[in-house]
C-alpha cells in the first residue's frame, strides 16, 4: 500500500470536514485518539515490512507467522470521528515507537486540529506526555493496574474521599477527581487521575418467557491526565471530563 495516498486521503477529508463545518468538539476539546491495530496474519507471505511471531497451533505444531501492524490517529468528534493518519509498525519496534513517529508528523502537519490525544494504558509514558506538551497538547491515559505506584495511590485517595455522584441517562457515575504527585518517575509534574465507577441499567427481553428484566452492568475506569482543573470546582466541568476520557 501507498501510504502517502492513504494521508492525503486523511489530508483531504480533514479539508472538506473543516470547510463544511461537519467537524465539532467535545465541550471545547479538540480529540485526538491514537491506538496500534493489527492489519493482516499470514503463514507464507513475507514483506520487508513483515514482522513476525511464532504462534503454537492447535496440535502444538509451532508456526512462524508473518503479520502487519500499525498505528492510526483518528480525529475523534461527537458528531463524526476518521482515520487522519497511520503509520507503520515496522519489524522489531514496538507499537510506541511508530506512534511516536505518527504524533510528529499529525503535530506538525496539523498542529489546529486537536488539542487532545488519548491513548490506552500503553499510551502513560513520559516520553509521549513531554511530545504533546512541548506542543501544547493535553494526554489522556488509561490508568492500568501494571503501573502499580500509580494505581494504588489512586485506590487509596479514593477510599479516603467522597466521589461526585450523578446520573447521564441509564448510567450511575461516582467520579473522584485525584491530583496526585510524586508517584510517576521520569515525569516531574503533578497528574490528575481520574476513577470512575459506572452502573448501567439496561431494561431488555427475558431469554426464557415474555416480559422484560434489568441487567445491571459495573464498569471501573481509571484515567491519568494532565489536563488542567477548571478554575471553579463546578460538577459540569467534571463530567465533561469524563466524556472526553471517554471518547476513545
Ligand atoms: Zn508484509
Amino acid at each position: 500500500m501507498d501510504l502517502d495516498k492513504i494521508r492525503d486521503a486523511g489530508r483531504e477529508i480533514y479539508k472538506t470536514a473543516r470547510k463544511k463545518k461537519m467537524l465539532s468538539s467535545c465541550h471545547g476539546m479538540w480529540v485526538g485518539v491514537v491506538d496500534g491495530h493489527e492489519q493482516v496474519t499470514s503463514p507464507y507471505c513475507k514483506c520487508p515490512y513483515c514482522k513476525t511471531r511464532t504462534v503454537t497451533k492447535k496440535n502444538g505444531q509451532k508456526e512462524l507467522q508473518y503479520y502487519h501492524q500499525y498505528t492510526a490517529f483518528i480525529l475523534a468528534g461527537p458528531k463524526i470521528s476518521f482515520i487522519l493518519d497511520i503509520e507503520p509498525v515496522l519489524p522489531g519496534e514496538g507499537e510506541i515507537s511508530s506512534a511516536y513517529r505518527l504524533l510528529e508528523r499529525v503535530l506538525r502537519e496539523y498542529p489546529k486540529a486537536f488539542s487532545v490525544v488519548i491513548g490506552d494504558g500503553l499510551y502513560l509514558k513520559e516520553t509521549v506526555f513531554n511530545l504533546l506538551k512541548k506542543h501544547h497538547k493535553y494526554a489522556i491515559s488509561v490508568l492500568k493496574e501494571e503501573r502499580r505506584q500509580l494505581f494504588e495511590e489512586a485506590n487509596s485517595l479514593s477510599l479516603l474521599s467522597e466521589p461526585k455522584r450523578y446520573r447521564e441517562a441509564n448510567t450511575e457515575y461516582r467520579v473522584w477527581d485525584h491530583s496526585i504527585s510524586g508517584c510517576w518517575d521520569g515525569y516531574g509534574e503533578d497528574v490528575r487521575v481520574i476513577v470512575s465507577e459506572e452502573v448501567t441499567t439496561r431494561r431488555v427481553h427475558k431469554r426464557k418467557g415474555g416480559g422484560f428484566e434489568n441487567i445491571v452492568e459495573r464498569a471501573n475506569w481509571m484515567w491519568v491526565t494532565n489536563l488542567p482543573y477548571s478554575p471553579q470546582d463546578k460538577l459540569d466541568d467534571l463530567k465533561n471530563t469524563v466524556e472526553i476520557c471517554h471518547s476513545a
